[in-house]
């Protein structure tokens, strides 16, 4: 029978890139609960809200409405109809989601969203919160580590030809994400007790995704 899988980790661990394979393997719908945050980030931006406005992003939130869809290339998300996949992933919204994120008026609805997506099971969602507090429930919880200098580096190989930002930012960025992410009041980025640490620092995709297919075979 269908089952649901949490990957939570810091940023730029692979959770994605992993997420959407194991989705695959099992024939399970992917939802990455990241994109949702960085929409809401994406609209406060365009609204000319700042990151640290409670009240007005409170009032956002009343009236956006954000949508994950299939697309050719992996999810699509839209904001109020209008296809922002691509505009989530700019370093204007990775410099503020995480601030955007730590609010309540944002968790409350984005949670309440992620619940209704995997009430129906078979669902792999990957985020900061999902075994802790999205779906304390899930039949498999993995948390997903890489060292700070590994994952700088992928991101470096991601942007290649889009950006050049140095790897030295990069590593700072992603370490200040961190931080922000692990020490926020609501649902910090922390590692569910009953969730299976897996360190990719070392381990190759391929290698994370057959790890967490047996965790859900066993
Ligand atoms: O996964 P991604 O790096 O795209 O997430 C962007 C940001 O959204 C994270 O740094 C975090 O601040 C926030 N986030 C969150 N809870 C989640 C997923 C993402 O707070 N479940």
């Amino acid at each position: 029978s269908r089952i649901n899988v949490a990957i939570d980790g810091p940023a730029g661990a692979g959770k994605s890139t992993v997420a959407r394979k194991v989705a695959q393997q099992l024939g399970y719908v992917y939802i990455d609960t990241g994109a949702m945050y960085r929409a809401v980030a994406f609209a406060a931006n365009r609204a000319g809200i700042p990151a640290s406005g409670a009240a007005r992003l409170a009032e956002l939130m009343k009236t956006i409405e954000i949508a994950l869809e299939p697309g050719p290339d992996g999810q699509l998300v839209r904001l109020n109809g209008e296809d922002i996949t691509t505009g989530i992933r700019s370093r204007e919204v990775t410099l503020q989601v995480s601030e955007i994120a730590s609010h309540e008026a944002v968790r409350v609805k984005l949670v309440e969203m992620q619940r209704q997506l995997a009430a129906m099971k078979g669902i792999v969602m990957d985020g900061r919160d999902i075994g802790t507090t999205v779906l304390p429930n899930a039949e498999v919880k993995v948390f997903l580590i890489a060292s700070v200098q590994v994952r700088a580096l992928r991101r470096f190989q991601e942007l290649s030809g889009i950006e050049a930002v140095p790897i030295e930012q990069l590593e700072k960025e992603i370490a200040e994400r961190d931080r922000s992410d692990e020490s926020r009041e609501i649902s910090p980025l922390t590692r569910a007790q009953d969730a299976v640490v897996v360190d990719s620092t070392e381990l190759s995709i391929d290698q994370v995704v057959a790890v967490i297919l047996d965790l859900c075979r066993t």
